[in-house]
């Protein structure tokens, strides 16, 4: 597996091959066989995309359009007609054909077109969905990968525990070693303050009072 799965909808993942969109964005999709790759990791096609490279930039194109409308949808964003434009014009195309095999499997077979015809039906159907009100972006500043939170309370805050909520947790370990405290601000590093007028009393303010430990 080369791409990272955490979304829970074909389209999230497929909006997740560029990440850090804040920072430096990170490409995934570098190459055309990077979507071909792509289509079947997510199982969306049985065998290789022949891919142009004016397909791979309609591609990352669509893909944007994705981004900014369920951001428009679900945070902060405008919705622009131009995108909203190119998901129907992607949408009014077949799907990736699926074909029951003797065997009993299914076979799916589909070209590029048909490739972004399924993504942008999934994320149409996300935008029209209960869905849509727990997709959310990964609290890791840099992250920016969009997810369903599944979870029963409601309360997921990373696209992925492993990669990104260890992550953040190290992140904010190191400020606090360096004196910085996410909750409450720099930490006390010099000597310990008398602060008798304050409190009335005469031995100094032990660290652990200026500042609550976390
Ligand atoms: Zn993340």
């Amino acid at each position: 597996m080369t791409f990272v799965m955490v979304g829970g909808r074909l389209s999230l993942d497929f909006v997740a091959t560029l990440t850090e969109r804040r920072h430096e964005p990170v490409e995934q999709l570098l190459e055309p066989r990077d979507l071909s790759t792509w289509a079947g990791e997510v199982a969306l096609v049985d065998e290789d995309l022949d891919v142009s490279p004016d397909e791979l930039a309609e591609a990352r194109a669509l893909r944007e359009a994705m981004h900014r409308v369920v951001l428009a949808r679900t945070a902060e964003g405008q919705l622009r007609a131009a995108d909203i434009a190119a998901l129907n014009r992607a949408a009014r195309h077949a799907p990736v054909a699926l074909q029951l095999a003797w065997s009993g499997g299914l076979r799916r077979r589909g070209d590029v077109r048909q490739v972004l015809a399924s993504i942008v039906r999934d994320v149409l159907e996300l935008l029209d969905s209960d869905q849509l009100a727990r997709v959310r972006e990964c609290d890791r500043e840099e992250c920016t990968r969009l997810y369903v939170d599944a979870s029963r309370t409601r309360n997921r805050r990373w696209c992925d525990m492993a990669e990104c909520g260890n992550r953040a947790k190290v992140a904010a370990f190191r400020r606090r070693q360096h004196g910085w405290d996410e909750r409450t601000g720099p930490l006390w590093t010099g000597p310990p303050v008398p602060l008798t007028a304050i409190r009335g009393r005469e031995e100094p303010l032990r660290r652990s009072e200026v500042v609550p430990d976390p």
